[in-house]
């Protein structure tokens, strides 16, 4: 028979078997979210203007019937969004937001009175130029790629974003394609400002891959570039700081995805504080429930954050398919707002 001793190791096993199991499904249940239930969630205070949250994350639940998904986002507390599945219509000559599975496209102009009513600020965008597949930033594309973002303008002037934000990484494969890319941004930058507007880019995890110069390409090592014993040549440098410093702070800003540069095997808070004067921007996303993995270290980031005089942030919320996207924007709210992350 076991002793008292054995019998606290094994039942403390137990225990922390228990927490494991119940962290797990924490993760998918947005009822469990560091034990915040619909009965202790609290109102969200008074005067909280910052809790945005990337459109994205909702798919078909805000394209399919905005009006009351955007109702129901202010009802959780969100006060401001940052914009995706706008796509500029040639033939109507406008912007629109396509729904998912072929139901009625939802114009620009109508969004904007739907997020107004609903008292959601429209504080950003995404969007990105459609190049053909593998084309470059370079001087053959850069017409092409400058007209784009001037027909996306006036759209963006009527929504009164602050914001434009890039989210897709053009084709690069060596340091002279990503300083090429960080040309065509400043220009792009310099447009944008020119129309009241300021330009960014939003990292994934690529970003974070090293890039050499001469135009050689990288073997993917981990993709990762190193250096090898005896070479003396200059550190290869991340896509994301040739991006960085290859541009003008008065033309590109930077939206840190907090999960992404997670991925990318980096620490965010390196980053915002490296670059504390460019990463004016945050996607706070975790694997599905903001703070539900547990992996997020989202005090840090966000102390760090806001003690560089920022403010702006989106939450981000993947598996957009699940069609519980609105339960888990709720979820996530209440994390953030039951953790003082709103200020
Ligand atoms: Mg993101």
């Amino acid at each position: 028979m076991a002793n008292r001793r054995e019998f606290l190791k094994s039942a403390s096993f137990m225990t922390l078997g228990a927490l494991a199991a119940s962290k797990v499904s924490a993760a998918n249940d947005v009822n469990g979210v560091d034990g915040i239930t619909a009965a202790t969630a609290q109102a969200p205070k008074a005067g909280n203007t910052n809790l945005g949250f990337q459109a994205y994350s909702l798919g078909g639940e805000l394209l399919n019937n905005p009006a009351p998904a955007l109702k129901k986002m202010k009802s959780y507390g969100y006060d401001q969004c940052e914009l995706a599945f706008y796509g500029f219509d040639d033939k109507a000559g406008h912007g629109q937001f396509s729904s998912f599975g072929g139901g009625k496209p939802t114009s620009a102009a109508d969004f904007k009175k739907m997020a107004d009513d609903a008292g959601i600020k429209i504080i950003s965008s995404h969007m990105t130029p459609n190049l053909d597949r593998g084309a470059k930033y370079d001087k053959s594309t850069e017409t092409k790629i400058l007209d784009f973002w001037k027909k996306i303008i006036p759209d963006h002037q009527m929504f009164g974003v602050e914001y434009i934000v890039q989210p897709s990484l053009p084709t690069i494969n060596n340091l002279e394609d990503a300083q090429n890319v960080a040309e065509i941004f400043n220009k792009v930058g310099a447009l944008l400002k020119d129309n009241g507007i300021k330009f960014g880019y939003h990292n994934h995890s690529n970003e974070f891959n090293k890039v050499v110069p001469g135009g050689k390409e990288v073997t993917p090592y981990y993709q990762r570039a190193f250096r090898r014993p005896g070479d003396n040549s200059p550190a290869p440098k991340t896509i994301e700081e040739v991006f960085i410093e290859g541009t003008e702070a008065q033309n590109v800003l930077f939206e840190l995805d907090c999960y992404w540069t997670v991925m990318g095997q980096q620490d965010p808070i390196t980053w915002i504080n490296k670059y504390a004067d460019r990463i004016q921007l945050l996607h706070i996303k975790d694997f599905v429930v903001i703070g539900a993995s547990g992996a997020m270290n989202f005090e840090t980031i966000f102390r760090n954050f806001y003690a560089h005089g920022h403010r702006n942030w989106f939450v981000e919320i993947e598996d957009i398919n699940s069609g519980k996207q609105l339960d888990r924007a709720w979820a996530s709210a209440r994390y953030l707002i039951e953790k003082g992350f709103v200020k």
